[in-house]
């Protein structure tokens, strides 16, 4: 069964197959390979999706939702704030909804729509079922956006693969990831969005370095631009303009700008209100001219991202050239200027992203036709850059997952408690290479609470950590025994750059010794403590079990322990507790003695839950 790639766009949605050994974007049946992003409610409850639906736009502007996008994992507040959105938008508890044909709609619930339309598109087009997909989004999308994509995905039936950033998407339809590394700029300038991401290829897997934009800045804004001024030109005021003219300039505008890509001079053409027409030739230059204001707004974040990425133009190994607007020569002109050097626009900027996820798709396919054309040694499995784990008693660190394995990935360990009757478990996550907690990045934490009390070590705690295929990680604690269980979901790649990344592999590599030292350190001193703990309050509780000369020894005993404790070798506290085990052990076989005679399984209980539900993660019983 084929896999296929789709870009949901702002403005306009595509979806591509590898066939052949090829990707290709799948037409409709008139030849077109683009879907206008936009759904056209009927009152009765109907939709038309795609050209249908932006033809009516103009007629039925409240009921013809575009840019859904851009509300996609927000809500109304923000939506607002931000101005994201001119459609009638309803918060209904943590759902957005927008109102529409005379009902409401979710951005996920739209956004599916469209994806539906290019999933039939696609099983009409190969003549087979298809669900397997990839989905390209912002790099810049957080967890929430993420996530509401990938239900949209579910919700038109596909089986969501992977979700994939728009500019990796890009780089892969170039081939870029054929190098051994680079660093490449993708300039995505859309039609009512600018992305600028800069991109890192290591080992096969793309990292993104910086992102940056404007989410108010497209082609759109050059064919307002040019309407603007021919408007006024032809003796109209554009604010006093009628809806219908000011609409009939726009799209006059682009078909202007369409025209100016291949042609030095085109017309502008538009019917006035009082049925006069306003038409006159217009160069290039005269173009570039009334656009140059806003083409120049793309040079800011182009100069931040390459600042937050730390990279000078020319340390840059390559731009690509994504979305319709860089179809335009001064568009491309301007790229090249700022970038000092000549973009790479070969493939076709509308098509390129899908294209890059049909690419994905075939690799994530077990039947994968580029693969087996690559001769089956394609580097395209992402990775986790570093180790993810949990802290163990004494600050120590447990890895669950090491680094570099290849996700989505699954691990499970089991844990138990440390203290008798411990209710409660500390999980907290953390990641990198180092023994100490302490040393690591810190990315969340949660308490598994309703353990059953019992005596240390009885519990069982499994603890699962998952890393899905867009790198987000849920751990989930569960008790065996009652099945209570807590989980939590992070991002492990969130605000961590590559330089970062490397340092923290740095840090292990130069701090190995002593890190050895310190875990073995920390797991005499638990050790110890689990002895000790006990033990003294035994020496309280069961005092009448104790004679003087015993009740001496044990004491002795402890203290030497106690003084070890505080000092940095490992061994000397490995030998106290031994001794110290060694010392009570009568004394722990009479308490035993005594309990089973009472029926008493476990110990004083009650006497110490109070004081014990706080500790971490106990021992590692591993599986
Ligand atoms: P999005 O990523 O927002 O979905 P697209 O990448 O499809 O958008 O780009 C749409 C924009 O590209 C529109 O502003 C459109 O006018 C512009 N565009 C399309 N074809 C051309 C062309 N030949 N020359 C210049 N601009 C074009
Ligand atoms: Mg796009």
């Amino acid at each position: 069964m084929k896999a296929i790639g789709i870009d949901l766009g702002t403005t306009n949605s595509l979806v591509a197959v590898v066939e052949d050994g090829r990707a290709r974007a799948l037409p409709d049946e008139h030849g077109r390979v683009i879907l206008p992003s936009a759904v056209a409610y009927a009152d009765d409850g109907g939709s038309v999706v795609g050209y249908g639906a932006r033809d009516v736009a103009a007629e039925r502007p409240h009921d013809t939702l575009l840019s859904v996008k851009r509300l996609m994992g927000r809500t109304k507040a923000e939506a607002e704030a931000e101005g994201l959105s001119t459609f009638s938008l309803v918060q209904d508890g943590p759902v957005l909804k927008i109102e529409a044909g005379g009902g409401q709609h979710t951005p996920i619930e739209i956004s599916a729509r469209i994806l539906e339309a290019l999933r039939d598109r696609a099983r009409a087009a190969l003549g087979e079922q298809i669900s397997r997909a990839v989905i390209t989004v912002p790099a810049y999308f957080d967890d929430t956006q993420r996530q509401a994509t990938r239900q949209a995905g579910r919700l038109a039936g596909l089986d969501v693969m992977r979700l994939l950033n728009e500019p990796t998407a890009a780089a892969l339809a170039y081939g870029l990831d054929k190098q051994k590394q680079g660093r490449f700029a993708v300039f995505d300038l859309g039609g009512g969005t600018f992305d600028i991401s800069i991109l890192e290829l290591v080992e096969g897997v793309f990292e993104v370095l910086s992102t940056g934009g404007d989410t108010r800045l497209g082609g759109d804004d050059f064919d307002t631009a040019v309407a603007t001024a021919l408007l006024r030109e032809a003796g109209v005021e554009p604010e006093a303009a009628s809806a219908g003219l000011r609409r009939r300039a726009v799209s006059a505008a682009e078909a202007l700008k369409i025209a100016l890509t291949d042609h030095f001079e085109a017309r502008f053409t538009l019917v006035l209100d009082d049925g006069q027409s306003f038409d006159r030739p217009l160069s290039r230059d005269q173009y570039e001219t009334l656009i140059r204001p806003v083409l120049e707004r793309v040079a800011g974040p182009c100069k931040r991202a390459l600042a937050d990425a730390e990279l000078r133009p020319d340390e840059l190994d390559g731009v690509v050239l994504v979305g319709g607007s860089t179809r335009s020569p001064f568009v491309q002109r301007f790229v090249a200027e700022l970038f000092d050097r000549q973009p790479l626009c070969d493939i076709d900027p509308d098509q390129v992203v899908a294209l890059g996820a049909a690419s994905q798709a075939d690799l994530l396919s077990v039947d994968s036709e580029l693969r087996l054309l690559d001769g089956g040694d394609v580097l395209l499995l992402d990775v986790t850059p570093l180790s993810l784990g949990l802290e163990t008693m004494g600050g120590l660190v447990e890895k669950i997952i090491p680094r570099n394995s290849p996700i989505p990935a699954s691990r499970a360990q089991e844990f138990t408690t440390f203290q008798d009757g411990q209710t409660g478990m500390d999980i907290h996550v953390v990641q990198g290479e180092r023994e100490l907690v302490a040393d690591c990045r810190s990315l969340a934490r949660f308490r598994l609470t309703g353990i059953p009390p019992r005596p240390a070590g009885a519990a069982r705690i499994r603890v699962t950590f998952q890393v899905d295929a867009d790198g987000i990680l849920r751990v989930q604690a569960r008790e065996e025994s009652t099945g209570v269980e807590q989980n939590i979901e992070v991002r492990p790649s969130h605000g961590l750059t590559d330089a970062q990344v490397e340092e923290m592999l740095q840090a292990s590599l130069d701090h190995a010794e002593e890190d050895v030292m310190a875990r073995f350190l920390r797991s005499a001193q638990v050790e110890a403590e689990r002895v000790l703990m006990p033990l003294r309050k035994a020496m309280q509780v069961d005092a009448s079990l104790l004679s003087e000369d015993e009740s001496r020894i044990i004491a002795h005993a402890i203290g030497q322990l106690e003084e070890a404790m505080g000092g940095s070798d490992h061994r000397a506290i490995q030998d106290l507790t031994e001794m110290l085990d060694k010392v009570s052990a009568g004394f722990a076989q009479r308490r035993m003695e005594r309990a089973l005679q009472s029926g008493l399984k476990d110990v004083a209980v009650d006497d110490l839950e109070d004081e014990l539900a706080d500790a971490p993660v106990g021992g590692g019983a591993h599986d």
